[in-house]
């Protein structure tokens, strides 16, 4: 059986993070992905890593901005050490290797992004997260004496001691069905988020929403739930991301009338206002009828000067070619805003400590919560780094000094049982991918941009519906080797489970902050919603709803413009 200090499920950038801090702190490693770690989603990552490290810059002018663009929902003491821990985590990288940006003049140089008060968003080309990904991917095989890989390798349940300690993990190596258990003494969820809950996203199919949904059927505590950022520019249909990075860069947004609406929503910012802002604004326009026939606004990439778009941004000169049939450094793009990103996820303190004795998460499984009602571009791979090396550092100093806990390979039974009851399931029932289907679509249509009580409650229904439907759906791979329809029947069940948890707390939060913008309750209402939403399970299987206190340091909540 493997056995390790620290056992990190996830390869992404939070994951590989996490692992090198915990190995360079002395502890024995196991990291385990469920695809090659190079194929985790941070390789989508496009426009950047926020840092004040420029001279001009402070970290306080970072804090400040990441907390108005939280919505002051964000907690202080986490978003002081994510911004004061910046500067370090870039240089960190740009002394591994990663060829980050440099300007005329030799130094590191930046990129514009939203919500920002100075340009510090630091970058390679529009593929940031490929790069470091790759860098860190290769000090993790450097230091394979102490970090074990486990590729294709998917975890499928965390294990608890009689005392609600985290012991590791059950997991199924994809290439022959084997299940093992994985013994550990402190765990971390590095998982990512939960994408595929909404149909279109900008996330890749991976994006399940695993560890959220693990750790809350253990007792871990989610929060923030309902924070699901859109993001303002994606590709009708498809929902591809076009970087902030081309907004960073320039690039205009437009109605059909030809209009830079903006101007109305964000007269300081314009393009460059916090993204749940820009969101609301492009989809005011469209709800109007000042949007194109396919429910779009147009973003202008050739305010851009068409050499710099080509060397700066050229990935997404291939999306807007390949996947719209649009040359973006000729003419406008149709774009409209598209589900992104979770702020929500396990609540951890700032070491990475869920509820859960031994688990930790860190990455956007967790929520710190740094994030708060919204997201600034940028700081998501800050947060990876950051929470991801103090998780790992945390977890293998408590590791140390522990006894290996013993854990009976017996446990593996409940999982064998469990698969092969999907793999048993008679014809007949609904399609997994119909069910995904109808829960994206759900899931988009009323916990998007603009919500209401009728909406989040007939969303509700449905996915309670979708859960008992679930249970039935059939599979037609019955065989051991890289069976991807058990994984999936697997990977549905967590997704209606994190549904579930962001539709309760949209209902829950009666007020408009951040992403959750509820038209039935207009207004911030600091009074009574100035707090953490948090989810955990009870023992009925229902979401169980409780509150915790914003951590507020130094900036106190103000009226929130741009
Ligand atoms: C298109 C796109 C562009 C973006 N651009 C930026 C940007 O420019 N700047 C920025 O700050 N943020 C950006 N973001 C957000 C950012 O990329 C992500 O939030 C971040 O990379 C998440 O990293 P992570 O390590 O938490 O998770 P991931 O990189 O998603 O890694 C999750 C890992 O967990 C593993 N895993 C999941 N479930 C299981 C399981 N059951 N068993 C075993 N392994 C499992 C996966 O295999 C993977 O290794 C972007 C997001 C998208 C979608």
């Amino acid at each position: 059986m493997p056995s390790h200090d620290v056992l990190i499920i996830g390869a992404g950038l939070a994951g590989q993070r996490a692992a090198l801090s915990a190995a360079e702190a002395g502890a024995s490693v196991a990291i385990i992905s469920k695809v090659h770690p190079v194929r985790s989603h941070s390789v989508a990552a496009a426009g950047g890593i926020n840092a004040a490290l420029n001279p001009e810059d402070t970290w306080e002018s970072h804090a400040f901005d990441t907390v108005k663009g939280s919505d002051y929902l964000g907690d202080q003491d986490a978003i002081e050490i994510m911004c004061r821990e910046a500067p370090d985590q870039i240089l960190y990288l740009e002394h591994l290797g990663v060829t980050f940006h440099r300007n005329d003049t030799g130094h590191l140089g930046t990129r514009a992004f939203g919500g920002a008060s100075a340009a510090r968003t630091y970058y390679v080309a529009d593929i940031t997260g490929h790069a470091i990904l790759h860098v860190l991917y290769e000090q993790l095989m450097k230091r394979s004496e102490q970090i074990d890989r486990y590729e294709e390798w998917f975890t499928t349940d965390l294990l608890q001691d009689e005392e609600g300690r985290c012991i590791g993990a059950i997991c199924r190596d994809l290439r022959n069905g084997a299940l093992e258990v994985f013994n550990a003494k402190t765990t971390i969820l590095a998982s990512g988020g939960c994408g595929q809950v909404y149909t279109p996203t900008t996330n890749g199919l991976i994006v399940t929403g695993d560890g959220i949904a693990q750790a809350y059927r253990i007792g871990a505590k989610l929060m923030d739930m309902e924070m699901v950022q859109y993001h303002p520019t994606t590709l009708a249909g498809n929902g591809l991301l076009i970087t902030e990075g081309a907004r960073g860069e320039g690039a205009w947004l437009l109605n059909a009338e030809g209009d830079r609406f903006m101007e109305k929503y964000a007269p300081n910012k314009f393009e460059l206002a916090s993204r749940d802002v820009v969101s609301r604004a492009e989809q005011t326009e469209i709800n109007e009828g000042r949007g194109f026939p396919d429910g779009t606004v147009a973003l202008d990439i050739t305010k851009v000067p068409r050499r710099r778009t080509l060397e700066a941004l050229r990935e997404i000169v291939n999306i807007g070619r390949d996947f719209a049939g649009v040359d973006i450094t000729r003419e406008p793009i149709h774009i409209r805003p598209g589900m992104h990103y979770i702020m929500g996820g396990i609540k951890t303190d700032s070491d990475g400590e869920t509820t859960v004795s031994h688990l930790y998460a860190a990455g956007e499984v967790a929520c710190v919560s740094v994030h708060g009602g919204n997201r600034l571009g940028a700081n998501s791979l800050l947060d990876t780094l950051v929470f991801g090396r103090r998780s790992g550092a945390h977890a293998a100093a408590r590791a140390l000094q522990m006894p290996m806990p013993s854990t009976p390979s017996s446990w593996v039974a409940d999982t064998e049982k469990n698969i092969a009851a999907i793999m048993n399931r008679p014809q007949g029932g609904r399609r997994i991918g119909a069910i995904k289907n109808e829960l994206g679509e759900t899931m988009n249509e009323y916990v998007a941009v603009f919500r209401d009580e009728a909406g989040l409650t007939k969303a509700h229904e449905i996915v309670r519906r979708l859960r008992d439907e679930a249970t039935r759906a059939a599979i037609d791979d019955r065989g051991s080797i890289f069976n991807q329809d058990v994984i999936a029947a697997i990977e549905l069940g967590y997704m209606l489970d994190v549904a579930e948890t962001i539709v309760v707390g949209a209902l829950e939060r009666r007020e408009c902050r951040g992403a959750q913008w509820r038209i039935d309750y207009p207004g911030r209402n600091d009074e009574e919603w100035l707090k953490h939403i948090d989810i955990s399970m009870n023992g009925a299987d229902v979401p169980l709803v409780s509150f915790s206190p914003v951590t507020i340091t130094r900036w106190q909540p103000e009226e929130r413009t741009y």
